[in-house]
């Protein structure tokens, strides 16, 4: 996702309105990296913009996407999730508490074997999801095996 200057030009060049509001959602969105929600983007900036409305989020998020400054995620967490990366790659996501954080590594072997259901499909991305729980979580679990710390 491009600096909030340039998402205030580019949304001028496309006639849409650049509120103050709506550049704290991009400030929110482009230095995030937990994929928020938009209640979650929504409780952040309205904490210095009490004016803000879930509206205007969900409209700023909504053009962003148009834009193709953010992709909306479904990882199975209850709710849409927002990316600012753009650059391939894959996720971690935590059954007990929905965090979703990015992961950058490389699985050269995974492609779709030739034939059968794959005929004719042409790959353009992959991503893969792992799914488990976040060290926060896994932590919190009693674990005799494993010397506690804090
Ligand atoms: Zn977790
Ligand atoms: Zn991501």
């Amino acid at each position: 996702m491009k600096s909030v200057e340039v998402l205030t030009e580019q949304f001028r060049a496309r006639g849409l309105k650049v509120t103050p509001q709506r550049q704290s959602i991009f400030r929110a969105l482009s230095s995030s990296t937990v994929h928020p929600t938009a209640e979650s983007v929504y409780a952040a900036v309205s904490v210095e913009m009490p004016t803000i409305s879930l509206r205007t989020v969900y409209q700023t998020r909504n053009d962003l996407a148009a834009m193709g400054e953010l992709s909306a995620l479904d990882l199975g967490t209850g709710s849409t999730r927002f990316d600012p990366n753009l650059e391939p790659h894959h996720h971690l996501v935590c059954d007990d508490c929905g965090s979703i954080a990015d992961l950058q590594a490389e699985f050269p072997g995974v492609a779709v074997p030739p034939g059968g259901e794959a005929e004719g499909f042409e790959v353009t991305a992959t991503e893969i999801v792992f799914r488990g729980r976040c060290a926060r979580c896994a932590g919190a679990r009693p674990s005799p095996a494993r010397p506690s710390h804090d």
